[in-house]
């Protein structure tokens, strides 16, 4: 498997894989260098680790073959295991099911908005209209454990008018993470003119609190540091 990461830090192990079937314009990821591991490798990390909880992200994790067998070699070794995804392969997911605690999916835009959703993921209409349905699929298979609504504020797209339009569809989240746009270097490209963290602090705030209304739990992360709203 060709990986972006695999580190162990702070009591996470990471396996970031690469490879995405999106070419969203933001994304660092789709242009690091990959390294090449086997299952081995990464299951002898994980054992000799004291580290209990595991992230499988990247780019996306559910391109991969190896994959389910990877997650059953963990869980068989006591790991707890997060599974983020763009959720373009709800298939992938619920055979992950079983042996996770839980998965992590993002939201890019509402998604009744067709040229958003194109724009932010490089898809062609058609692909996008399907990308839409599988990601529904995702999001009812994933509420079935813990699942964490990944949100990219950038704020053309993610704003007080569109998310009322998304909140239909985060119903039942166990959490919302709002991210910051370009407030972490590691994870995005300019964009849209973006070079530096955007929207402001407070604006971030105000949409957290806005999603408070429908879920249990909000997640804001940017250079305001991290702050949770809990109901
Ligand atoms: S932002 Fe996510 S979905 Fe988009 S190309 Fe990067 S890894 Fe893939």
């Amino acid at each position: 498997m060709r990986l972006i990461n695999l580190s162990d830090n702070a009591g996470q192990i990471r396996v970031e894989f690469a490879g995405c079937n999106m070419r969203c314009p933001y994304c660092v990821h789709i242009k690091q260098p990959k390294t090449e591991y086997s299952i081995d490798d990464v299951l002898d990390l994980a054992k000799a680790s004291s580290s209990k909880d595991v992230y499988l992200g990247g780019a996306e994790p559910t391109l991969q073959k190896d994959l389910l067998p990877l997650i059953e070699g963990l869980q068989a070794a006591g790991k707890s295991i997060l599974l983020k995804s763009n959720g373009m392969k709800p298939e992938v997911l619920e055979s992950a099911l079983p042996f996770v605690k839980g998965f992590v999916i993002e939201i890019k835009a509402p998604l009744d908005d067709i040229p958003a959703i194109m724009e932010l993921t490089g898809l062609s209409e058609e692909r996008a209209l399907n990308y839409i349905s599988l990601l529904r699929e995702s999001l009812e298979i994933a509420k079935q454990k813990w699942l964490r609504v990944w949100i990219r504020v950038i704020p053309e797209f993610i704003n007080a008018d569109t998310i009322p339009r998304i909140m239909p569809d985060i119903e039942d989240a166990s959490e919302v993470m709002l991210y910051q746009f370009m407030s972490n270097p590691d994870f995005d490209l300019p964009f849209k003119g973006h070079e530096t963290p955007t929207p402001g602090w407070e604006e971030i705030q105000k949409l957290g609190e806005m999603l408070l209304e429908r879920v249990q739990r909000v997640m804001m992360v940017g250079d305001g540091g991290k702050m949770v709203l809990e109901k």
